[in-house]
Protein backbone atom coordinates (compact mmCIF):
# COMPACT_ATOMS: atom_id res chain seq x y z
CA UNK A 1 0.00 0.00 0.00
CA UNK A 2 2.38 2.16 0.79
CA UNK A 3 4.83 1.58 -1.61
CA UNK A 4 2.77 2.45 -4.58
CA UNK A 5 1.74 5.87 -5.88
CA UNK A 6 -1.63 7.07 -4.63
CA UNK A 7 -4.10 6.50 -7.56
CA UNK A 8 -7.19 9.11 -7.52
CA UNK A 9 -10.76 7.59 -7.53
CA UNK A 10 -11.86 8.06 -11.34
CA UNK A 11 -15.19 10.37 -12.18
CA UNK A 12 -17.32 9.11 -14.09
CA UNK A 13 -17.78 8.90 -17.90
CA UNK A 14 -21.11 10.58 -18.76
CA UNK A 15 -20.42 10.05 -22.50
CA UNK A 16 -21.19 6.53 -22.31
CA UNK A 17 -25.04 6.00 -22.11
CA UNK A 18 -24.43 3.34 -19.24
CA UNK A 19 -22.62 5.49 -16.88
CA UNK A 20 -25.63 8.09 -17.45
CA UNK A 21 -27.90 5.73 -16.77
CA UNK A 22 -26.80 4.60 -13.54
CA UNK A 23 -26.49 8.33 -12.70
CA UNK A 24 -30.28 8.68 -13.89
CA UNK A 25 -31.71 5.73 -11.79
CA UNK A 26 -29.73 7.54 -8.86
CA UNK A 27 -31.54 10.59 -9.08
CA UNK A 28 -35.01 8.83 -9.55
CA UNK A 29 -33.91 6.64 -6.16
CA UNK A 30 -32.94 9.85 -4.43
CA UNK A 31 -36.24 11.07 -5.16
CA UNK A 32 -38.31 8.85 -3.66
CA UNK A 33 -36.56 9.66 -0.40
CA UNK A 34 -37.95 13.28 -0.18
CA UNK A 35 -39.23 14.44 2.72
CA UNK A 36 -37.38 12.98 5.40
CA UNK A 37 -36.46 15.00 8.44
CA UNK A 38 -32.68 14.84 8.96
CA UNK A 39 -31.91 15.02 13.00
CA UNK A 40 -28.40 15.50 14.73
CA UNK A 41 -26.64 12.45 15.61
CA UNK A 42 -24.88 12.37 18.79
CA UNK A 43 -23.22 8.89 20.56
CA UNK A 44 -24.62 7.14 18.16
CA UNK A 45 -28.39 7.88 18.95
CA UNK A 46 -30.52 10.27 16.61
CA UNK A 47 -31.48 13.28 18.55
CA UNK A 48 -35.46 14.04 17.78
CA UNK A 49 -38.01 16.09 18.49
CA UNK A 50 -35.96 19.68 17.87
CA UNK A 51 -37.26 22.66 16.14
CA UNK A 52 -37.02 21.76 11.84
CA UNK A 53 -35.78 24.10 8.63
CA UNK A 54 -37.14 22.85 5.59
CA UNK A 55 -34.46 22.13 2.91
CA UNK A 56 -35.53 23.47 -0.86
CA UNK A 57 -34.15 22.54 -3.51
CA UNK A 58 -32.42 26.12 -5.42
CA UNK A 59 -33.28 25.16 -9.30
CA UNK A 60 -36.73 24.33 -8.14
CA UNK A 61 -37.46 26.25 -4.22
CA UNK A 62 -40.98 24.82 -4.57
CA UNK A 63 -39.45 21.10 -4.19
CA UNK A 64 -38.96 20.74 -0.40
CA UNK A 65 -36.48 17.83 -0.42
CA UNK A 66 -36.45 17.30 3.49
CA UNK A 67 -36.35 19.30 6.80
CA UNK A 68 -33.06 19.10 9.22
CA UNK A 69 -33.15 19.17 12.96
CA UNK A 70 -31.66 22.14 14.28
CA UNK A 71 -29.42 21.23 17.15
CA UNK A 72 -29.39 23.98 20.23
CA UNK A 73 -26.34 24.73 22.01
CA UNK A 74 -27.21 22.71 24.98
CA UNK A 75 -26.81 19.73 22.21
CA UNK A 76 -23.82 21.09 21.17
CA UNK A 77 -22.01 21.05 24.34
CA UNK A 78 -23.54 17.31 24.63
CA UNK A 79 -21.74 16.35 21.34
CA UNK A 80 -18.19 17.91 22.73
CA UNK A 81 -18.36 15.28 25.91
CA UNK A 82 -19.75 12.50 24.31
CA UNK A 83 -16.76 12.59 21.46
CA UNK A 84 -14.25 13.63 24.55
CA UNK A 85 -15.85 10.16 25.92
CA UNK A 86 -15.12 8.42 22.94
CA UNK A 87 -11.86 9.90 22.79
CA UNK A 88 -10.51 8.02 25.49
CA UNK A 89 -11.15 5.06 23.74
CA UNK A 90 -10.54 5.97 19.38
CA UNK A 91 -7.11 7.74 20.30
CA UNK A 92 -5.98 4.55 21.40
CA UNK A 93 -6.76 2.67 18.19
CA UNK A 94 -3.75 1.65 15.73
CA UNK A 95 -3.16 3.73 12.94
CA UNK A 96 -4.03 0.96 10.52
CA UNK A 97 -7.36 0.38 12.18
CA UNK A 98 -8.37 3.62 11.81
CA UNK A 99 -6.87 3.13 8.11
CA UNK A 100 -8.93 0.39 7.49
CA UNK A 101 -11.97 2.13 8.37
CA UNK A 102 -11.35 4.95 6.31
CA UNK A 103 -11.29 2.63 3.33
CA UNK A 104 -14.05 0.82 4.20
CA UNK A 105 -15.71 4.23 4.19
CA UNK A 106 -14.62 5.03 0.55
CA UNK A 107 -15.43 1.43 -0.59
CA UNK A 108 -19.46 2.51 0.70
CA UNK A 109 -18.82 5.78 -1.47
CA UNK A 110 -17.97 4.17 -4.40
CA UNK A 111 -20.90 1.24 -3.81
CA UNK A 112 -23.40 4.15 -3.12
CA UNK A 113 -21.47 6.70 -6.01
CA UNK A 114 -25.02 7.75 -7.39
CA UNK A 115 -27.47 8.36 -4.54
CA UNK A 116 -24.68 10.13 -3.01
CA UNK A 117 -24.26 11.96 -6.27
CA UNK A 118 -27.71 12.86 -6.82
CA UNK A 119 -28.04 14.54 -3.18
CA UNK A 120 -25.54 16.64 -4.05
CA UNK A 121 -27.51 17.82 -7.56
CA UNK A 122 -30.81 18.54 -5.78
CA UNK A 123 -29.34 19.98 -2.73
CA UNK A 124 -26.54 22.31 -3.98
CA UNK A 125 -27.55 22.63 -7.52
CA UNK A 126 -24.32 21.43 -8.90
CA UNK A 127 -24.23 19.87 -12.32
CA UNK A 128 -24.04 16.38 -12.59
CA UNK A 129 -20.10 16.45 -14.03
CA UNK A 130 -18.51 18.26 -10.95
CA UNK A 131 -21.50 16.52 -8.12
CA UNK A 132 -19.80 13.44 -9.87
CA UNK A 133 -16.12 14.46 -9.13
CA UNK A 134 -17.10 15.99 -5.49
CA UNK A 135 -17.82 12.33 -4.66
CA UNK A 136 -14.61 10.97 -6.25
CA UNK A 137 -12.83 13.48 -4.17
CA UNK A 138 -14.36 12.55 -1.53
CA UNK A 139 -13.14 8.91 -1.96
CA UNK A 140 -9.58 10.16 -2.06
CA UNK A 141 -9.55 11.73 1.19
CA UNK A 142 -10.67 8.83 3.09
CA UNK A 143 -7.85 7.01 0.95
CA UNK A 144 -4.96 9.56 1.25
CA UNK A 145 -5.11 10.40 4.81
CA UNK A 146 -5.48 6.55 5.47
CA UNK A 147 -2.11 6.23 3.82
CA UNK A 148 -0.65 9.45 5.67
CA UNK A 149 -1.03 8.04 8.82
CA UNK A 150 0.68 5.10 7.79
CA UNK A 151 3.06 6.96 6.48
CA UNK A 152 3.15 8.96 9.88
CA UNK A 153 3.75 6.44 12.12
CA UNK A 154 6.55 4.51 9.44
CA UNK A 155 8.21 7.99 10.11
CA UNK A 156 8.16 8.22 13.63
CA UNK A 157 11.79 9.15 14.14
CA UNK A 158 14.77 7.41 16.66
CA UNK A 159 17.66 8.79 17.45
CA UNK A 160 19.87 6.99 19.85
CA UNK A 161 23.04 7.64 21.03
CA UNK A 162 25.33 5.73 23.95
CA UNK A 163 23.48 6.25 27.25
CA UNK A 164 20.52 7.85 25.74
CA UNK A 165 17.42 6.99 23.64
CA UNK A 166 15.20 9.62 21.67
CA UNK A 167 12.19 8.98 20.16
CA UNK A 168 9.30 11.19 18.42
CA UNK A 169 6.03 11.00 17.78
CA UNK A 170 2.83 12.12 17.38
CA UNK A 171 -0.19 12.02 19.12
CA UNK A 172 -4.09 12.96 18.93
CA UNK A 173 -5.58 16.29 20.28
CA UNK A 174 -8.86 15.62 21.00
CA UNK A 175 -12.23 16.28 19.87
CA UNK A 176 -12.45 18.05 16.30
CA UNK A 177 -14.91 20.56 14.97
CA UNK A 178 -15.63 20.64 11.53
CA UNK A 179 -17.11 23.34 10.55
CA UNK A 180 -17.49 22.64 6.37
CA UNK A 181 -19.07 24.85 3.40
CA UNK A 182 -22.23 24.15 1.18
CA UNK A 183 -19.81 24.18 -1.97
CA UNK A 184 -18.09 20.68 -2.08
CA UNK A 185 -21.16 19.84 0.65
CA UNK A 186 -19.57 15.92 0.30
CA UNK A 187 -15.80 16.58 -0.58
CA UNK A 188 -14.39 18.93 2.02
CA UNK A 189 -16.84 17.75 4.53
CA UNK A 190 -15.19 14.33 4.10
CA UNK A 191 -11.70 15.45 3.96
CA UNK A 192 -11.65 17.58 7.32
CA UNK A 193 -13.72 15.27 9.09
CA UNK A 194 -11.36 11.77 7.61
CA UNK A 195 -8.08 13.92 8.39
CA UNK A 196 -9.04 14.46 12.51
CA UNK A 197 -10.19 10.87 12.17
CA UNK A 198 -7.12 9.27 10.49
CA UNK A 199 -5.12 10.94 13.34
CA UNK A 200 -7.25 9.36 16.35
CA UNK A 201 -9.65 13.05 17.02
CA UNK A 202 -12.85 12.25 17.22
CA UNK A 203 -15.10 14.75 15.56
CA UNK A 204 -18.26 16.80 15.52
CA UNK A 205 -19.19 17.77 11.87
CA UNK A 206 -21.29 20.69 11.46
CA UNK A 207 -22.21 21.22 8.26
CA UNK A 208 -23.52 24.40 6.23
CA UNK A 209 -27.24 24.79 6.38
CA UNK A 210 -27.40 24.31 2.66
CA UNK A 211 -25.91 20.63 2.57
CA UNK A 212 -27.00 19.10 5.51
CA UNK A 213 -28.61 16.83 3.66
CA UNK A 214 -25.61 15.69 2.25
CA UNK A 215 -23.83 15.35 5.56
CA UNK A 216 -26.37 13.37 6.82
CA UNK A 217 -25.47 10.93 3.91
CA UNK A 218 -21.86 10.94 4.78
CA UNK A 219 -22.65 10.15 8.65
CA UNK A 220 -25.18 7.26 7.64
CA UNK A 221 -21.68 6.06 5.57
CA UNK A 222 -19.49 6.09 8.87
CA UNK A 223 -21.92 4.61 10.78
CA UNK A 224 -22.74 1.72 8.41
CA UNK A 225 -18.40 1.93 7.95
CA UNK A 226 -18.29 0.78 11.45
CA UNK A 227 -16.68 3.59 13.65
CA UNK A 228 -17.86 3.61 17.21
CA UNK A 229 -20.53 5.74 18.64
CA UNK A 230 -19.71 9.20 19.31
CA UNK A 231 -16.62 9.13 17.21
CA UNK A 232 -17.87 10.71 14.49
CA UNK A 233 -21.19 13.37 15.11
CA UNK A 234 -23.70 15.15 13.37
CA UNK A 235 -24.78 18.72 14.57
CA UNK A 236 -26.79 20.38 11.89
CA UNK A 237 -27.85 23.96 12.83
CA UNK A 238 -27.03 27.62 12.46
CA UNK A 239 -23.38 28.71 12.18
CA UNK A 240 -24.33 31.23 15.09
CA UNK A 241 -25.64 28.89 17.68
CA UNK A 242 -24.10 25.63 16.89
CA UNK A 243 -20.61 26.43 14.94
CA UNK A 244 -19.98 29.57 17.98
CA UNK A 245 -20.52 26.92 20.78
CA UNK A 246 -18.20 24.42 19.44
CA UNK A 247 -15.95 26.86 18.82
CA UNK A 248 -16.15 28.49 22.37
CA UNK A 249 -15.84 25.23 24.18
CA UNK A 250 -13.38 24.60 26.50
CA UNK A 251 -13.33 21.19 25.37
CA UNK A 252 -12.70 21.46 21.66
CA UNK A 253 -9.08 21.44 20.98
CA UNK A 254 -9.28 21.78 17.07
CA UNK A 255 -11.27 23.70 14.65
CA UNK A 256 -11.52 22.54 10.72
CA UNK A 257 -12.87 24.92 8.89
CA UNK A 258 -13.63 26.21 5.40
CA UNK A 259 -15.62 29.23 4.44
CA UNK A 260 -15.72 32.87 4.37
CA UNK A 261 -13.08 35.31 5.28
CA UNK A 262 -15.79 36.99 7.77
CA UNK A 263 -16.73 33.69 9.79
CA UNK A 264 -12.89 32.61 9.65
CA UNK A 265 -11.37 35.77 11.19
CA UNK A 266 -14.34 35.59 14.29
CA UNK A 267 -13.20 31.87 14.77
CA UNK A 268 -9.47 32.43 15.08
CA UNK A 269 -10.37 35.42 17.30
CA UNK A 270 -13.15 33.21 19.68
CA UNK A 271 -10.53 30.56 19.26
CA UNK A 272 -7.57 32.36 21.00
CA UNK A 273 -9.36 32.77 24.19
CA UNK A 274 -8.55 30.29 27.48
CA UNK A 275 -12.15 29.77 28.84
CA UNK A 276 -12.77 28.29 32.55
CA UNK A 277 -11.67 24.52 32.49
CA UNK A 278 -9.51 24.71 29.02
CA UNK A 279 -6.06 23.57 29.92
CA UNK A 280 -5.02 23.91 25.93
CA UNK A 281 -4.69 26.66 23.21
CA UNK A 282 -7.02 25.58 20.08
CA UNK A 283 -5.49 25.17 16.74
CA UNK A 284 -7.15 26.45 13.84
CA UNK A 285 -7.23 25.70 10.26
CA UNK A 286 -9.09 27.76 8.37
CA UNK A 287 -9.28 27.91 4.29
CA UNK A 288 -10.89 31.36 3.26
CA UNK A 289 -11.62 32.75 0.12
CA UNK A 290 -9.37 33.92 -2.96
CA UNK A 291 -10.08 36.61 -6.08
CA UNK A 292 -8.35 34.72 -8.43
CA UNK A 293 -6.75 35.72 -11.46
CA UNK A 294 -5.86 34.12 -14.96
CA UNK A 295 -3.31 36.12 -17.22
CA UNK A 296 -3.83 35.49 -20.65
CA UNK A 297 -0.54 36.59 -22.59
CA UNK A 298 -0.54 37.76 -25.45
CA UNK A 299 1.10 34.82 -27.29
CA UNK A 300 -1.36 32.12 -25.37
CA UNK A 301 -2.80 29.47 -27.60
CA UNK A 302 -6.15 31.43 -27.76
CA UNK A 303 -8.62 28.12 -27.43
CA UNK A 304 -7.35 26.45 -24.80
CA UNK A 305 -7.42 30.15 -22.89
CA UNK A 306 -10.95 30.31 -23.90
CA UNK A 307 -12.10 26.86 -21.81
CA UNK A 308 -10.03 27.16 -18.89
CA UNK A 309 -11.18 30.47 -18.00
CA UNK A 310 -14.98 29.50 -18.80
CA UNK A 311 -14.56 26.41 -16.78
CA UNK A 312 -12.66 28.65 -14.30
CA UNK A 313 -15.34 31.17 -14.14
CA UNK A 314 -18.56 29.44 -14.59
CA UNK A 315 -18.21 25.82 -13.89
CA UNK A 316 -20.80 25.82 -10.77
CA UNK A 317 -21.61 29.38 -11.14
CA UNK A 318 -17.81 30.32 -10.05
CA UNK A 319 -18.92 29.25 -6.36
CA UNK A 320 -15.92 27.78 -5.69
CA UNK A 321 -13.07 29.60 -3.45
CA UNK A 322 -10.46 28.50 -6.51
CA UNK A 323 -12.59 29.90 -9.16
CA UNK A 324 -11.23 32.92 -11.68
CA UNK A 325 -12.97 36.03 -11.10
CA UNK A 326 -10.59 38.49 -12.20
CA UNK A 327 -9.24 37.99 -15.81
CA UNK A 328 -6.45 39.78 -16.97
CA UNK A 329 -5.45 39.96 -20.84
CA UNK A 330 -2.77 41.64 -22.17
CA UNK A 331 -3.44 44.53 -24.31
CA UNK A 332 -2.68 43.16 -27.88
CA UNK A 333 -5.05 40.96 -27.67
CA UNK A 334 -7.62 41.90 -25.42
CA UNK A 335 -10.57 43.06 -27.78
CA UNK A 336 -10.27 39.45 -29.65
CA UNK A 337 -10.09 37.68 -26.58
CA UNK A 338 -12.94 39.27 -25.17
CA UNK A 339 -15.02 38.25 -27.87
CA UNK A 340 -14.22 34.96 -28.26
CA UNK A 341 -14.86 34.46 -24.60
CA UNK A 342 -18.15 36.05 -24.82
CA UNK A 343 -18.92 33.68 -27.46
CA UNK A 344 -17.96 30.72 -25.79
CA UNK A 345 -19.95 31.71 -22.61
CA UNK A 346 -23.26 32.14 -24.44
CA UNK A 347 -23.28 29.10 -25.86
CA UNK A 348 -23.02 27.16 -21.77
CA UNK A 349 -26.29 25.82 -21.07
CA UNK A 350 -27.91 27.41 -17.93
CA UNK A 351 -31.03 25.20 -16.77
CA UNK A 352 -31.16 22.44 -13.69
CA UNK A 353 -28.53 20.63 -13.04
CA UNK A 354 -31.06 17.30 -12.90
CA UNK A 355 -30.87 17.61 -16.65
CA UNK A 356 -27.41 15.90 -17.55
CA UNK A 357 -26.74 18.66 -20.57
CA UNK A 358 -26.45 21.60 -17.89
CA UNK A 359 -23.37 23.30 -17.62
CA UNK A 360 -23.93 26.05 -14.96
CA UNK A 361 -26.80 25.85 -12.73
CA UNK A 362 -28.80 27.94 -9.70
CA UNK A 363 -26.76 29.80 -6.92
CA UNK A 364 -27.27 28.11 -3.68
CA UNK A 365 -29.88 30.00 -1.89
CA UNK A 366 -31.90 32.98 -2.13
CA UNK A 367 -30.04 35.55 -0.09
CA UNK A 368 -27.02 34.80 -2.41
CA UNK A 369 -28.76 35.24 -5.27
CA UNK A 370 -30.14 38.72 -4.41
CA UNK A 371 -26.38 39.53 -3.08
CA UNK A 372 -24.98 38.37 -6.46
CA UNK A 373 -27.58 40.23 -8.30
CA UNK A 374 -27.06 43.34 -6.83
CA UNK A 375 -23.25 43.57 -6.98
CA UNK A 376 -23.86 42.76 -11.34
CA UNK A 377 -26.72 45.79 -10.94
CA UNK A 378 -24.29 47.85 -8.84
CA UNK A 379 -21.45 47.19 -11.22
CA UNK A 380 -23.40 47.86 -14.47
CA UNK A 381 -22.83 51.51 -13.26
CA UNK A 382 -19.50 51.60 -13.13
CA UNK A 383 -17.56 49.15 -15.38
CA UNK A 384 -18.67 48.18 -18.82
CA UNK A 385 -20.81 44.65 -19.23
CA UNK A 386 -19.75 42.79 -22.12
CA UNK A 387 -22.42 39.82 -21.30
CA UNK A 388 -25.20 38.83 -19.12
CA UNK A 389 -27.28 35.97 -20.16
CA UNK A 390 -31.44 35.96 -19.45
CA UNK A 391 -32.39 33.29 -17.36
CA UNK A 392 -36.13 34.39 -16.68
CA UNK A 393 -37.09 31.60 -18.74
CA UNK A 394 -35.85 29.15 -16.00
CA UNK A 395 -38.73 30.10 -13.17
CA UNK A 396 -37.90 30.04 -9.80
CA UNK A 397 -34.69 28.68 -9.19
CA UNK A 398 -32.31 31.25 -7.67
CA UNK A 399 -30.13 31.08 -11.47
CA UNK A 400 -28.11 33.76 -12.11
CA UNK A 401 -26.33 33.43 -16.23
CA UNK A 402 -22.72 34.40 -16.27
CA UNK A 403 -21.86 37.76 -16.43
CA UNK A 404 -18.66 39.30 -17.54
CA UNK A 405 -17.57 42.71 -16.89
CA UNK A 406 -14.61 44.44 -19.19
CA UNK A 407 -12.33 47.54 -18.96
CA UNK A 408 -12.59 47.01 -15.03
CA UNK A 409 -10.43 49.25 -12.55
CA UNK A 410 -8.13 46.77 -10.50
CA UNK A 411 -8.63 48.70 -7.46
CA UNK A 412 -12.20 48.40 -7.82
CA UNK A 413 -14.40 46.32 -5.47
CA UNK A 414 -15.23 44.29 -8.32
CA UNK A 415 -11.98 43.52 -8.47
CA UNK A 416 -11.05 42.83 -4.67
CA UNK A 417 -14.36 41.46 -3.08
CA UNK A 418 -14.88 37.79 -3.80
CA UNK A 419 -18.59 37.55 -5.00
CA UNK A 420 -19.19 33.59 -4.89
CA UNK A 421 -21.06 33.88 -7.95
CA UNK A 422 -20.53 33.43 -11.75
CA UNK A 423 -19.42 37.08 -12.51
CA UNK A 424 -15.97 37.67 -14.27
CA UNK A 425 -14.05 41.28 -14.18
CA UNK A 426 -11.72 41.50 -17.04
CA UNK A 427 -8.76 43.65 -16.94
CA UNK A 428 -6.23 44.84 -19.44
CA UNK A 429 -2.77 44.95 -18.57
CA UNK A 430 -0.38 46.91 -20.56
CA UNK A 431 3.16 44.06 -20.46
CA UNK A 432 3.05 41.18 -18.81
CA UNK A 433 5.42 42.82 -15.71
CA UNK A 434 1.75 44.75 -15.54
CA UNK A 435 -0.41 41.64 -15.69
CA UNK A 436 1.69 40.27 -12.54
CA UNK A 437 1.34 42.97 -10.91
CA UNK A 438 -2.48 43.37 -11.17
CA UNK A 439 -2.76 39.76 -10.52
CA UNK A 440 -0.65 39.99 -7.26
CA UNK A 441 -2.65 43.09 -6.12
CA UNK A 442 -4.73 41.45 -4.06
CA UNK A 443 -5.23 40.61 -0.12
CA UNK A 444 -5.77 36.51 -1.26
CA UNK A 445 -3.21 34.73 -2.62
CA UNK A 446 -5.21 31.11 -3.27
CA UNK A 447 -5.70 29.97 -6.89
CA UNK A 448 -4.29 31.67 -9.99
CA UNK A 449 -3.51 30.69 -13.98
CA UNK A 450 -1.60 31.90 -17.11
CA UNK A 451 -2.36 31.07 -20.30
CA UNK A 452 1.05 32.00 -22.42
CA UNK A 453 3.59 29.86 -24.69
CA UNK A 454 6.32 32.08 -23.80
CA UNK A 455 9.06 29.83 -21.24
CA UNK A 456 10.15 33.35 -20.46
CA UNK A 457 6.51 34.40 -18.60
CA UNK A 458 6.07 30.94 -17.60
CA UNK A 459 9.17 30.88 -15.86
CA UNK A 460 8.69 34.52 -14.41
CA UNK A 461 5.09 33.16 -12.96
CA UNK A 462 6.34 30.53 -10.99
CA UNK A 463 8.33 32.74 -9.26
CA UNK A 464 6.13 35.59 -8.80
CA UNK A 465 2.43 34.92 -9.07
CA UNK A 466 2.17 34.74 -5.23
CA UNK A 467 -0.55 32.14 -5.02
CA UNK A 468 -1.02 28.81 -3.34
CA UNK A 469 -1.68 27.04 -6.31
CA UNK A 470 -0.60 28.33 -9.48
CA UNK A 471 -1.68 26.58 -12.65
CA UNK A 472 -0.27 27.14 -16.27
CA UNK A 473 -2.11 26.54 -19.43
CA UNK A 474 -4.87 24.85 -17.55
CA UNK A 475 -7.91 25.68 -15.49
CA UNK A 476 -7.85 26.93 -12.37
CA UNK A 477 -10.15 24.56 -10.11
CA UNK A 478 -10.63 21.03 -9.43
CA UNK A 479 -7.08 20.17 -7.53
CA UNK A 480 -7.13 16.30 -7.22
CA UNK A 481 -5.90 15.40 -4.18
CA UNK A 482 -2.24 14.12 -3.80
CA UNK A 483 -1.39 15.38 -7.01
CA UNK A 484 -2.49 18.91 -6.40
CA UNK A 485 -2.26 19.63 -2.62
CA UNK A 486 -5.03 22.80 -2.11
CA UNK A 487 -4.81 25.77 0.04
CA UNK A 488 -2.98 29.40 -0.15
CA UNK A 489 -1.68 31.97 2.04
CA UNK A 490 -2.33 35.85 3.11
CA UNK A 491 -6.27 36.24 3.76
CA UNK A 492 -7.18 33.22 1.88
CA UNK A 493 -5.93 31.19 5.10
CA UNK A 494 -4.17 29.59 7.59
CA UNK A 495 -3.09 26.04 7.31
CA UNK A 496 -1.49 23.60 5.30
CA UNK A 497 -2.67 22.80 1.93
CA UNK A 498 -5.73 19.62 1.95
CA UNK A 499 -4.93 17.01 -0.05
CA UNK A 500 -0.84 17.42 0.68
CA UNK A 501 1.54 15.49 2.80
CA UNK A 502 1.74 17.94 5.33
CA UNK A 503 -1.75 18.38 5.95
CA UNK A 504 -2.39 15.75 8.90
CA UNK A 505 0.43 17.19 10.93
CA UNK A 506 -1.89 20.27 11.94
CA UNK A 507 -3.86 17.17 13.58
CA UNK A 508 -1.35 15.90 15.94
CA UNK A 509 0.78 17.01 19.12
CA UNK A 510 4.72 15.84 18.55
CA UNK A 511 6.38 14.37 21.34
CA UNK A 512 9.66 13.86 22.52
CA UNK A 513 10.71 11.30 24.73
CA UNK A 514 14.44 10.60 26.07
CA UNK A 515 15.41 8.43 28.26
CA UNK A 516 18.37 8.17 29.88
CA UNK A 517 19.81 4.90 30.29
N1 LIG B 1 -10.43 22.36 -4.04
C1 LIG B 1 -11.35 23.06 -4.88
C2 LIG B 1 -10.75 23.31 -6.23
O1 LIG B 1 -9.59 23.07 -6.44
C3 LIG B 1 -11.83 24.35 -4.27
C4 LIG B 1 -12.27 24.25 -2.85
C5 LIG B 1 -13.15 25.38 -2.37
O2 LIG B 1 -13.82 26.05 -3.16
O3 LIG B 1 -13.21 25.53 -1.14
O4 LIG B 1 -11.46 23.78 -7.09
Amino acid sequence: LMGSEFVNAPDRDFAVAAEREKLAAGLAEVRTCFGQTYWPVVGGKARRGLPTLSVPNPAEPGTVLGALGLADAELADEAVKVAHTAWLSWSKTTPEARARLLGRLAELMEQQRSALTAWIVYETGKPWRESDADVSEAIDFCRYYGRQILKLTAQAQHRDVPGETNGYHYRSRGVAAVIAPWNFPLAILTGMTTAALATGNTVIMKPAEQSSIVAAQLMRLCEQAGFAAGVVNYLPGRGEVVGAKLVAHPQVHLIAFTGSLAVGQRILAEASMVRPGQRHLKRVIAELGGKNAIIVDSDADLDQAVVGVVQSAFGYSGQKCSACSRLIVLEGIYDVFIERLVQATRSLIVGNPAQPATYTGPVIARDACERIRGVIEDAKGRHRLVLEVDVSHLGEGYFIGPTIFADVDPQSSLAQEEIFGPVLAVIKARDFEHAIEIANGTSFALTGGLFSRSPRHIAEARERFEVGNLYINRKITAALVDRQPFGGFRLSGVGSKAGGPDYLLQFVEPVTVTENI
